[in-house]
């Protein structure tokens, strides 16, 4: 990406002052100076964005990169579960496009770089841990292979930006930062839900037919018309109707949205704000705030402070939070499709799901296939009523269910399932059991009631018999499952440290992180402690959890 933009990846980042950094930062500080213009949205204060830039932007020529035209885009969304209104890009600009020489496009965004007209009262900046955190989650979930935004840099600006970090009503002032982000597209599925909940059908269907010519070309040739009741039963549901081009669209929208979150599920990972704003019509994961990936598996964890008495956003509610926010883009499509098209796509999201995460799981558990039942999404939602779990299903459901009881933690349990072999030392009793055990120690814990070890020895021997029937050789398996089951993820505490070095000036841990986090699924020479369970300071209250807008 470094090198589409003309910028040399192995020289060192522009310092405040250089020109360098004054063409990237220019455009921006261009827009930031000027005078706010009016958004119409609501006021900014309202969900903790309120604060002011305490110092100017740095010093140096405001000038855009040649060709660009930056812009702010305006779209609406659904917060918590509530229509919002109008927000818009309220501290992200666009610089433009990139036409990468494979073809496609790559949207290039400033985030943090100043007011824009969705601001409203906020100051449109962005704090360097904040920053960090984008960064650095973003690159991690790109190594990991999850569909995601990307970061292109990390600047540090020099101005100071104001913010009350716990709103205790101590405001400080902190570094101000801004990432360069990029990815084909940053539409949302809020930048379709607000139009249509104006009525403005022509503007829906222009930037529908926008986003399918630049970013779902394969759709360009669809017709559209539909071709109705191509079974001629005449009974209107639409599930046999021929999609016209934006039932394709959406229907496509509901896929990749869903293959995102089996992901988010398979690695541990938890968004925080699954706001219809903040997921991306393409099916990336966007806009990392308060993010945070499981230390001990627990459904109920959420990073986000400002999720804390309902736990909307928590990890176990993922998968159904995305149906929802996708059935709302659904219903944003109904003037383009109709109502009965739009709920036979929506009606596509469970299996389209159920059928991801079955394959993440199977990979996880290191089995050839994964035998599973649509509409059960096996230990993380399920329908009611629920059709009866298959036997691999059951499996999944039953290690769930340990793994929580004993608090494992999510990342190492899995990776250390890889160990167990399939053929089992022969023998009962506690010394088999520990034997047995020997490469889940970890996850059981020294300190497990009999009753729990037990169980967990009985689900070893029915997995070693389910991997036996495979017929796998273990040394094949383990391979398969390294690459399913990461080693290293991004815990909170990790980035906390990256932050405070990188508030003192020193960005040596960010790096680290950012090289030991783009491969890991492979262990790393003296990368031992990067598996580590959180520390103790880790979970003192406020320094690994965040808010909405941090
Ligand atoms: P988020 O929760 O980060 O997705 O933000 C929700 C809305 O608030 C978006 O429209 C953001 O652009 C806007 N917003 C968040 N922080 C700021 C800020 N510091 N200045 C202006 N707008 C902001
Ligand atoms: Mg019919
Ligand atoms: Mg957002």
């Amino acid at each position: 990406v470094a090198a589409m933009l003309g910028v040399d990846p192995a020289a060192p980042p522009p310092a405040v002052g250089d020109p360098a950094f004054d063409a990237l930062v220019g455009a921006a500080t261009s827009v930031a100076t000027g005078p706010p213009a009016s958004g119409g949205g609501s006021d900014a204060s309202a969900d903790g964005n309120g604060g002011a830039a305490a110092t100017t932007t740095p010093a140096g020529a405001a000038a855009l990169l040649d060709g660009s035209v930056p812009y702010a885009a305006c779209y609406g969304g659904h917060q918590f579960g509530s229509w919002a209104g109008q927000l818009g890009d309220g501290r992200a600009i666009t610089l433009g496009e990139v036409v990468p020489p494979g073809g496609g496009r790559l949207e290039v965004q400033l985030k943090g770089a100043g007011r824009t007209p969705y601001s409203r009262s906020a100051d449109g900046r962005a704090v360097l841990r904040s920053s960090v955190r984008e960064f650095l989650a973003s690159e991690a979930m790109a190594g990991l292979g999850v569909p995601t935004t990307r970061a292109l840099a990390l600047l540090s600006t020099g101005a100071g930006v104001l913010r009350d970090k716990f709103y205790d009503g101590n405001a400080a002032v902190e570094p101000g930062a801004v990432v360069a982000r990029v990815t084909p597209s940053f539409l949302r599925l809020g930048s379709f839900e607000l139009p249509a909940s104006r009525g403005d059908v022509p503007l829906l269907k222009a930037l529908a037919d926008w986003a399918i010519t630049h970013h779902f070309p394969h759709l360009a040739g669809a017709s559209e018309a539909y071709a109705p009741d191509v079974d001629g039963d005449g009974d209107g549901d639409g599930d046999d109707d021929v999609d016209n081009k934006y039932g394709l669209l959406l229907r496509e929208v509901i896929a990749r949205n869903a293959a995102m979150v089996a992901h988010w599920q398979a690695v541990g990972f938890v968004h925080g704000v699954q706001n219809t704003d903040n997921y991306a019509l393409t099916g990336v994961t966007l806009d990392y705030g308060p993010y945070g990936w499981l230390d001990t598996f627990d459904p109920a964890y959420t990073p986000n402070t400002t999720d804390l008495p309902g736990r909307r956003y928590c990890f176990g509610r993922q998968p159904a939070v995305a149906g929802w926010n996708l059935s709302q883009f659904a219903s944003s499509f109904v003037p383009l499709v109709g109502v009965a098209r739009a709920r036979a796509a929506l009606a596509t999201y469970a299996t389209a799901y159920a059928t991801a995460w079955a394959g993440h799981a199977g990979a996880k558990l290191g089995l050839l296939t994964f035998d599973y039942t649509p509409g059960v999404v096996a230990g993380v939602v399920t329908e009611t009523p629920p059709p009866p779990p298959t036997a691999d299903e059951g499996l999944l459901v039953e290690l769930l269910a340990l793994m929580e009881e004993s608090a494992s933690d999510w990342t190492n349990t899995w990776r250390s399932l890889a160990r167990v072999p399939s053929t089992v030392p022969d023998g009962t009793g506690d010394e088999a059991d520990a034997a047995l055990l020997a490469p889940l120690a970890a996850a059981v814990g020294a300190d497990a009631p009999a009753a729990l070890r037990s169980r967990w020895a009985a689900w070893v021997r029915r997995y070693a018999a389910r991997v036996a029937e495979d017929g796998r050789p273990d040394a094949e398996r383990r391979a398969a499952m390294d690459a399913a089951n990461p080693a290293y993820v991004l815990r909170n505490y990790m980035a906390q440290v990256a932050i405070e070095q990188a508030e003192a000036g020193e960005f040596g841990e960010l790096d680290r992180l950012r090289v030991l986090l783009a491969s890991p699924y492979t262990e790393q020479a003296g990368a031992e402690g990067y598996t580590a369970p959180p520390p103790s300071w880790a979970s003192r209250r406020g320094v690994c959890m965040n808010s909405c807008s941090s």
